[in-house]
């Protein structure tokens, strides 16, 4: 059975969030167990007292560790780094709603850390209803995929995002174009691959 969902969005001490009381009971999937919370989309108002806008919705794969103690989306590493490419292609992060295909953390323990896993097609699937709440009411302009998960969920299968990152997609939604997620830049070993990466990473908001 699918679950159908609308959501509204409620303004949180410089923040635009859904009210997440519902998806905190959601038990879609398996994911929500060993976890602290589900964490859902996110829009940053800044100093703005009216809602904003939405340009843009970034959806990357999973929350992270962070993402997952502190309940939003984007907070960690990974999301200082999309916030850093978000400056580097001059996008107004005001105007940038951010979210995952999956909202809960999946994970594996490694000693005493949490190392993520990724999420497979049957929790993808589970949890999508909660994506298309949140695209109906935030109805952004363009769709940006942060990484394979987020692209292949929205994409189909078969999308490859080292052949067609950056490459604009229409899909029966808004335009939708993928590119790299932000974690890529974590895994490189130089300051050339790092530049390089981030610079794909950009390229593929423009
Ligand atoms: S990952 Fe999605 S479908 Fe699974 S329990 Fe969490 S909110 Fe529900």
């Amino acid at each position: 059975m699918r679950l159908k969902v609308r959501l509204s969005l409620y303004r949180r001490s410089g923040h635009y969030v859904f009210s997440g009381s519902a998806v905190q009971k959601c038990g879609g999937c398996d994911l929500y167990r060993n976890t602290t919370q589900a964490v859902f989309g996110e829009l940053e108002t800044g100093t703005k007292s009216t809602k904003p806008k939405v340009a843009i919705m970034m959806i990357g794969e999973q929350p992270g560790d962070h993402e997952d103690k502190e309940g939003r989306p984007f907070v960690g590493p990974a999301g200082k780094l999309l916030d850093k490419c978000l400056e580097e292609a001059e996008i107004d992060r005001l105007k940038v709603y951010v979210t995952n295909t999956v909202k809960h953390f999946k994970w594996e323990p490694r000693g005493k850390l949490r190392i993520h896993k990724k999420p497979n097609m049957k929790e993808i699937h589970a949890c999508r209803p909660w994506f298309e709440a949140e695209l109906e009411t935030v109805r952004p302009k363009l769709i940006v995929c942060l990484g394979a998960v987020a692209a292949q969920s929205l994409l189909g299968s078969s999308f490859r995002i080292t052949q067609d990152h950056g490459k604009l997609q229409k899909a029966g939604f808004p335009p939708i174009i993928a590119t790299l997620h932000p974690s890529a830049i974590l895994r490189t070993r130089t300051e050339e691959d790092r530049h390089s990466q981030m610079k794909t990473i950009c390229s593929g908001f423009a």
